[in-house]
């Protein structure tokens, strides 16, 4: 009975439903909503960037880690903001623009440690800069500013040999390991980021770790955890390697676990119609709503190429970003590719730089056809535009020279059995990098 009146009742109140409609749309609130104005192609892009980007956002990935660069003659500190720290240059504009600390940053020389650490969508939380080992200055973000202040704890390094099998998920199998209580999650996230082929492993399998550790004297617990060089002896996966200066991973003969990346993931050049950019403000409410990728002019049907090799993570759809994939290329890079209008591979499948994986199109929230294309390092948006990508598979010349000569330390004591305590010693007496 309640099934047959259902839609009589409806269909009774419909008129005066679509009254009231019509009143609210000829006599808006006197406080229009945003959405009143004419949508540009800014705010669609804008809405496309945030929710999309939010709701990709892995609900259980381990917290932001600290990242560390050691300044290299010829460096200049915008540059690396941009291309290496992968931060918003408005940002380092803010620092230099505060009376504390300014200076810091316009005197910065080869051989000092910047470390800093970033939130997921890309803004700096926390800056280091040492002068030394013991004395160094900090700015920690405080609303839009950031507060300066000076350390001068001593400044550790330690490097902690771990050697486990594979139980279940790889974190199991770090619990129980004193030396690294309460970083088993990063440890794990790093290693599996770095395995080639992390479908092939398996329980039983074995490995070593050698990770680095710094201190700040005093806290309970390091501020900084990375996996320098690791081993993984597996039935279908055997390999080891250890971190370049470049922050990639090698194996012993110089052979780079990323490979090779193209600039565009198009077969030729279009018109950037929308740049990467963290600050770009809503041009409505004013609010920092930031533009994660590039997008391309493209007349719909324009093939996609994949710009690496990987293996297809994703492809969806989604009212903002419409028909779109996600490929991990391994070692922590991802591509994602947005409003397209037909994809052409499938979850899990492999892919080879240069192959076609979709056509463009204007599927989502989209004002006009284009590629919305993203690259992200380490869980991080980065300017695919700018940022200096992988372009070999393998080191060569001076670069194999200097990579041998400074993994061999590292790959020797991945071999060795030795207790923590010798290890630090042994590696705290070898020059630094
Ligand atoms: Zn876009």
């Amino acid at each position: 009975m309640l099934i047959r009146l259902a839609p009589r009742f409806l269909l009774f109140f419909l008129p005066f439903l679509l009254a009231l409609a019509l009143v609210f749309f000829f006599f808006p609130s006197p406080m229009p909503e945003p959405e009143a104005e004419p949508l540009s192609h800014e705010v669609l892009e804008v809405l496309e960037a945030t929710d999309f980007h939010n709701a990709l956002i892995p609900a259980l990935s381990p917290p932001p880690q600290w990242e560390r660069y050691t300044l290299q003659t010829g460096d200049r500190l915008s540059h690396l903001w941009q291309n290496r720290m992968h931060l918003p240059l408005a940002t380092l504009y803010r620092l230099l623009d505060q009376q504390e600390g300014a200076q810091r940053l316009h005197r910065i020389h080869p051989g000092q440690h910047i470390e800093w650490l970033a939130s997921r969508d890309g803004q700096l939380l926390a800056l280091r800069i040492w002068a030394n080992r013991a004395e160094g200055h900090e700015w920690v973000r405080d609303g839009q500013q950031f507060a300066f202040s000076s350390l001068s704890n001593q400044r550790e390094v330690r490097y902690v040999r771990l050697e486990g099998v594979l139980d279940g998920i790889l974190i199991n199998s770090l619990q129980n390991m004193p030396e690294i209580a309460g970083q088993e999650g990063a440890i794990a996230a790093a290693l599996d980021r770095h395995l080639p082929l992390r479908r092939d492993a398996r329980n039983g399998d074995h490995f070593s770790l050698l990770v680095e550790q710094e201190w700040l004297s005093g806290d309970p617990r390091p501020y900084s955890t990375r996996l320098m060089a690791f081993e993984y002896q597996g039935d279908r996966l055997q390999i080891r390697a250890a971190r370049h200066t470049d922050d990639r991973f090698y194996t012993p003969d110089g052979e780079s676990l990323i490979p090779p990346f193209s600039r565009i993931p198009l077969m030729q050049n279009f018109r950037i119609s929308s740049h990467f950019n963290l600050n770009r403000r809503h041009p409505i409410t004013g609010r920092v709503q930031p533009h994660y990728g590039t997008d391309f002019a493209t007349p719909i049907g324009t093939p996609v190429v994949a710009p690496a090799d990987g293996t297809v993570l994703r492809r969806g759809w989604h009212p903002y970003a419409g028909h779109h994939v996600v490929i991990a290329h391994g070692q922590g890079y991802e591509t994602r590719y947005l409003h397209l209008n037909r994809i052409l591979v499938d979850r899990g499948q492999s892919v080879r730089r240069g192959q076609q994986i979709a056509q463009t199109g204007n599927s989502g929230r989209s004002t006009g056809p284009h590629l919305h294309y993203e690259l992200h390092i380490n869980g991080r948006p980065v300017n695919a535009m700018r940022v200096e990508l992988p372009s070999t598979e393998r080191l060569e010349g001076r670069d194999l020279e200097q990579f041998t000569e400074q993994s061999r330390q590292l790959f020797a004591t991945l071999d060795q059995q030795m207790t923590t305590r010798q290890l630090a010693l042994s590696l705290r007496s070898t020059p630094s990098s």
